[in-house]
C-alpha cells in the first residue's frame, strides 16, 4: 500500500511543482531533527519529495506505483541507515537551493559554494577626531591605515612580473573541487572552491616575490576621507571599497568611521540646532539695543527689546547644524546678566544712584 506523498507534504494532486517545492522546504525546516524535529516524520517528507519533486517518478506515482518502493529501479529505501539509506542515488539539485538553505545547513554544504560568489575583503573599523567646527561644516582628513591590499607589484594575479599563468594542477584548471559526501541521508556530491588556485584554475608559475602568488600585500596608506557636513559625536560613515582586499582577488571591503567630536567652549549641539550662553550688561537686557552674537559663522548683530528678562533665548535662524540640502537649524543663544567681578569708582557711584531710584 503506498503511502500518500501529497498528504504527507500537505499539497493537493494538481500542485504545481513549485509548491511541492516550496512545502518540502517549509516542512524539512520544521521537521529538521537537529532542530528537535521528529526524525520519522523528516524522513517521510523527504521519501515524499524525492518522488513528488521528480516529473517522472511523480507519473508513475499518479499511475498507482510507489516508485520508492523495494526492489524499484533507483528505489530502495530499505537497507542502511534505521532502513534509511539514498544508495541508490538520490539526485539532489544543489541548485535548486540558495545559500543557507534548508538542505545547505542540513548537510554542511553552506559556505562550500563559495566558488559561485564574488569573494570580498574584510571591513575595516576605524576612528576619527573632529572639532566641532569640523562636525559641522564637514571635512577632508586623512587615515593612515595598515590593511592588506592588491599587491602592488603583480596587481593581485600572483605571478612575477613577466611569468605566466599556468593551469592549476589541483583542479586541471577548473577552479573547483567536487567531494562526495556520505551522510545519514546517502551520498552527496558537493562542489568547493580549488583552495590552491582560490577557484582560478590559473597558478602562477613562477610566484610573485611580494606576495608569494597570493595577490596581496599588507600596505601602511593614508587614505583621504570627505567627512560630509552634519555629522554628530559616534556617527559611522562607510566608505565604500576602502577596507581589506581578498586573496586571489575580488572586492574589497567597506572602511567604517567612527566620528568623535570634540567638546566644544562655547557651543553644544542640540539635535540640528547649535546653543550658546552669553553674558551681557544689565542696562543692555534693561533699556534694549544690539548686540553681537558669536556663533559658527561668525558675529551675528542681533537686536535686543526694552525689559528683556534674564535667560531670555533668542533664535537666529539659519545658523545651526546643515541637514538637508542647503537647510540649517538655527543658533539659539540665552542671554544671562553680567555680574561685574570689580566694580570703577564711577561705575559704583552711578549704582548707588540707580540704587536709591529702586533699581
Ligand atoms: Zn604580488
Ligand atoms: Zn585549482
Amino acid at each position: 500500500m503506498p503511502k500518500d506523498y501529497y498528504s504527507i507534504l500537505g499539497v493537493s494532486k494538481s500542485a504545481s511543482a513549485d509548491e511541492i517545492k516550496k512545502a518540502f522546504r517549509r516542512l524539512a525546516h520544521e521537521h529538521h531533527p537537529d532542530k528537535g524535529g521528529d526524525a520519522s516524520k523528516f524522513k517521510d517528507i523527504n521519501e515524499a519529495y524525492q518522488v513528488l519533486g521528480d516529473e517522472k517518478k511523480r507519473q508513475l506515482f499518479d499511475q498507482g506505483v510507489d516508485p520508492n518502493a523495494q526492489g524499484f529501479p533507483g528505489g530502495g529505501f530499505g537497507g542502511g541507515f534505521g532502513g534509511f539509506d539514498f544508495g541508490g542515488g538520490v539526485n539532489i539539485n544543489m541548485d535548486d537551493f540558495d545559500f543557507g538553505d534548508v538542505l545547505g545547513e542540513m548537510f554542511g554544504f553552506a559556505g562550500g559554494r563559495g566558488g559561485r560568489r564574488e569573494k570580498r575583503g574584510a571591513n575595516i573599523e576605524v576612528d576619527v577626531d573632529l572639532s566641532f567646527r569640523e562636525s559641522v561644516f564637514g571635512a577632508d582628513k586623512q587615515i593612515r591605515l595598515e590593511r592588506q591590499r592588491t599587491c602592488t607589484k603583480c596587481k593581485g594575479d600572483g605571478a612575477e612580473p613577466g611569468t605566466k599563468l599556468v593551469e592549476c594542477g589541483k583542479c586541471h584548471g577548473s577552479g573547483q573541487i567536487k567531494q562526495s559526501q556520505r551522510t545519514m541521508f546517502g551520498t552527496f556530491q558537493s562542489v568547493t572552491s580549488c583552495p590552491d588556485c582560490q577557484g582560478k584554475g590559473k597558478k602562477p608559475e613562477k610566484p610573485c616575490t611580494v606576495c608569494r602568488g597570493y595577490g596581496v600585500e599588507r600596505l601602511k596608506q593614508d587614505v583621504s576621507i570627505r567627512i560630509p557636513s552634519g555629522v554628530d559625536d559616534q556617527n559611522m560613515l562607510q566608505v565604500s571599497g576602502e577596507g581589506e582586499s581578498p586573496i586571489g582577488g575580488g572586492r574589497p571591503g567597506d572602511l567604517f568611521v567612527r566620528v568623535h567630536v570634540t567638546k566644544d567652549p562655547h557651543f553644544t549641539r542640540e539635535g540640528n540646532d547649535i546653543v550658546s550662553e552669553l553674558a551681557v550688561p544689565f542696562s543692555l537686557l534693561a533699556l534694549g539695543g544690539s548686540i553681537d552674537i558669536p556663533t559658527i559663522d561668525g558675529p551675528e548683530s542681533v537686536r535686543v527689546s526694552e525689559s528683556t528678562p534674564d535667560g531670555t533665548k533668542l533664535t537666529i535662524r539659519g545658523k545651526g547644524i546643515p541637514y538637508s540640502s542647503g537647510s540649517r537649524g538655527s543658533h539659539i543663544v540665552r542671554l544671562v546678566t553680567d555680574v561685574p567681578r570689580r566694580l570703577s569708582k564711577e561705575q559704583k557711584q552711578v549704582l548707588e544712584q540707580l540704587k536709591e531710584k529702586g533699581l
